[in-house]
């Protein structure tokens, strides 16, 4: 697995250059890594290799497995977290409509949203779910908790203290909101009709 570069290459407003890197370059790719690395270290056990010690106190397939749900998931939120920022924050097109629909008011969608990155211990995510249909925000403390499988991220809202400590101290709230402003909104239409569309 490759990392993806930063997909926006203009400054935020709110988020630090400086911070913007870390995620990206150390954090982000930290788990492209991880990923890769926990991948060759199954190969071998997917193949005929001695899983005989497997066991859910403690063994080494555990551990593997473990970090392997971990890891990849940390690769496939940021890319969706790094993916809908640097717009210009103005919410519209269609998934502005429909979460308009669901839940009154695109402000009203976003206070929601933004509630749900407080009450939450690493992400917040607008996911569209093909089972039921739907726009629905599912929050996870840890990359490998919270999902819903087959709920396609639409937004992720990255509310691991690494996101935004070196920008705005323990102050989360300020740096939600900075995070909606740089939503760009395009990009998160063309993945919601794409997420529609794979249905
Ligand atoms: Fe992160």
């Amino acid at each position: 697995m490759e990392m993806k570069p930063l997909p926006f290459s203009e400054p935020l407003t709110g988020l630090s250059e400086k911070g913007i890197a870390i995620h990206h370059d150390t954090l982000y790719a930290g788990y492209v890594k991880k990923s890769n690395e926990i991948r060759t270290a199954l190969e071998p056990l997917e193949h005929g290799g001695d899983v005989a010690s497997a066991n859910q106190s403690y063994s080494e397939l555990r551990a593997l497995k473990d970090g392997e749900t971990f890891a990849l998931n940390g690769v496939y939120l940021h890319e969706a977290y790094f993916d809908v920022l640097g717009g210009n924050g103005k919410p519209n097109g269609a998934l502005a409509d429909a979460l308009a629909r669901a839940y009154g008011s695109i402000d009203a969608f976003i206070a929601y949203m933004s509630a749900c990155g407080m009450a939450a211990r690493g992400w917040a995510v607008l996911a569209y779910d093909p089972i039921a249909s739907e726009l629905r925000v599912y929050t996870g403390d840890a990359h490998n908790h919270g999902g819903v499988w087959g709920a396609q991220p639409i937004i992720a809202l990255d509310v691991y203290e690494h996101a935004y400590f070196i920008d705005t101290g323990a102050d989360r709230k300020t740096y939600i909101a900075a995070f909606w402003n740089n939503v760009d909104w395009k990009k998160a239409n063309a993945r919601y009709e794409k997420a529609v569309g794979n249905r």
